[in-house]
């Protein structure tokens, strides 16, 4: 059995349990550990950087291999709308994180250091060093540019530069996982090893997906299968690759490509909870 075929059927197994793991489930946040210094500092918990034409006219051919990866104009289209903003700021409410700081396509590192120090529900040799490192690789490589939804738990900052409220959500989530850990310094260090973001990633997608099925917005949660899904199909090759380098380019599009697949399937098996929505849809449809 050679190495590629050994990858690709990591890939299928990981891909088919994948569907099983990434059930909706809810983070359970009733036990949070927030840095009170952070929240009095959050007065505006919602920022948006001011439209430039041409750096975000960059901005968007640079993410044009994400853009077909997901298969989504809105990645990295540096334009976010309004239906995302509320989306992001209704889940923050929600869930009491008044903490968390979220940047619209906007590049602000000096704030988000500053962000950094407040952060003091984080022991500091973890702010100190690799928290520090990575406001400086935000600096040096900024997401306006570059692109790169993410979540910073260093800053405890959401970093937003596609326009679709699934992905808000599932950064979000991160920031929800993360404000209820007794130790968020060595949560956040251990993403950084081969294989763990896994774990990571499938609490916040899961808990993305519970969120939009609990809103009762069947386009919601269908967005949230259809992105979320290919989405977690990269970590998924990406563990792979770091286990078995030699078939880490077949592992990460394969698995990307069964996570659209499986993605696909479970949007259309969505029904709305609210049974007047769904008469309503299927008088639609007739
Ligand atoms: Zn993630």
């Amino acid at each position: 059995m050679n190495n590629k075929f050994l990858g690709l059927l990591f890939v299928c197994t990981l891909c088919l349990s994948g569907c099983r793991i990434l059930a909706p489930q809810a983070i359970n946040n009733s036990k949070q550990n927030i840095a009170p210094e952070l929240l009095q500092a959050n007065s505006l918990p919602i920022e948006r950087g001011k439209p430039r034409a041409i750096i975000d006219g960059v901005g968007w051919v640079v993410g044009i291999p994400s853009k077909l990866l997901l298969w989504d104009s809105r990645i990295d289209n540096h334009k976010i709308g309004l239906e995302t903003e509320a989306c992001v700021a209704e889940y923050l409410s929600q869930n009491q994180m008044g903490h968390v700081k979220v940047r619209l396509n906007q590049y602000r590192p000096w704030d988000d250091m500053k962000r950094l120090t407040k952060n003091k529900s984080m022991a500091w040799p973890w702010r100190y060093s690799i928290g520090t490192l990575s406001v400086l690789g935000e600096t040096i490589v900024p997401g306006r540019i570059f692109g790169g939804d993410h979540f910073n738990p260093y800053s405890q900052t959401i970093h937003l530069y596609s326009d679709v409220p699934a992905i808000a959500l599932h950064e979000a989530a991160h920031a929800k996982d993360f404000s209820r850990r007794r130790y968020p310094g060595t949560y956040a260090a251990l993403y950084g090893l081969p294989v763990v973001p896994l774990y990571h990633e499938s609490l916040a997608t899961k808990d993305a997906l519970a969120y939009a099925q609990e809103t009762d917005d069947p386009a919601l949660q269908q967005e949230a299968y259809r992105i979320l899904y290919p989405a977690y199909g990269t970590y998924v090759g990406g563990a792979i690759g770091s286990v078995l380098p030699m078939a880490s380019f077949p592992a990460y599009y394969g698995s990307v490509i069964l996570g659209h697949a499986a993605g696909r399937w479970q949007a259309a098996q969505v029904t709305p909870k609210d049974p007047s929505i769904a008469s309503a849809i299927t008088e639609r449809e007739e």
